[in-house]
């Protein structure tokens, strides 16, 4: 049964429309990657899921119409964002943004500094200071903190070097065998997300073009819609 449910969605920035039908269904546990060329909505559909931007259409998440709902309550009701350019509070420590995310549940200082020991060796590091990678591995944290039921990861690997990208997909890979949690996935790493990802949904200029099992994406399709 589909756990987040979005059909015929659009938003748009003031005048400017950027997303005129986005249908996408994430069943629970299931990984999904959403995928397209630069500039084609996945951020701006992220921005709809997470009540960032007004959205039209529907958006359900757990039987519930998220669409009438603030950004603030839609966090409450369980989706966990790792925003694009990993935002951290970079003045405090890595204790301290982890500390501050945390809301009740499984995920707490122990389980996310297993999934990232890193983190432990830098506890009382400022995040300023930290590496991008390092960075990517708080944001990821910070958002598991929150003990969400959907985990939304917008463009999680983007410019990092190759041995920390591997933790990351690494991390995700562990996260669908070790855990429950639905996962939203935007990269640009199509052998990758095809390791981990259960569906793919092609989206291009705000509409979504292709829907269906990541096993079914034939080359023809991927290298019209995603450029690989
Ligand atoms: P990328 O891979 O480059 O991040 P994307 O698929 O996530 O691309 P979006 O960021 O969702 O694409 O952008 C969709 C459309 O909305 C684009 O035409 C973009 O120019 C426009 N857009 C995005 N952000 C804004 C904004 N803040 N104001 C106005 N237009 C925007």
């Amino acid at each position: 049964m589909s756990f987040l449910t979005l059909r015929g969605v659009t938003a748009s920035y003031g005048a400017s429309q950027a997303l005129f039908g986005i249908d996408l269904d994430i069943a629970e546990g299931e990984v999904v990657a959403l995928m397209g060329r630069n500039g084609m909505g996945k951020t701006t559909t992220v921005k709809a899921i997470c009540r960032m931007l007004p959205a039209g259409g529907t958006i359900t998440f757990d039987g519930k119409d998220l669409t009438r709902l603030p950004s603030h309550a839609a966090a409450r009701l369980g989706i966990g964002l790792v925003p694009e350019g990993r935002r951290c509070f970079r003045d405090l420590t890595v204790w301290e943004n982890l500390i501050a995310a945390h809301r009740p549940g499984a995920w707490d200082w122990q389980a996310v500094t297993r999934l990232f020991p890193r983190l432990a060796e830098r506890r009382d590091q400022r995040a300023a200071t930290l590496s991008g990678g390092e960075q990517q591995m708080l944001a990821v944290g910070r958002a598991l903190m929150t003990n969400p039921r959907l985990l939304i990861l917008d463009e999680a690997t983007e410019g990092l070097a190759p041995l920390i990208r591997a933790e990351i997909w690494d991390a995700i890979a562990r996260l669908k065998a070790d855990t429950a949690m639905s996962i939203l996935v935007i990269d640009k790493s199509l052998k990758e997300l095809r390791q981990v990802a259960d569906c793919a949904v092609l989206v291009a200029r705000g509409r979504t073009v292709w829907t269906g099992a990541m096993a079914d994406l034939d080359a023809e399709t991927s290298a019209a819609h995603v450029g690989v």
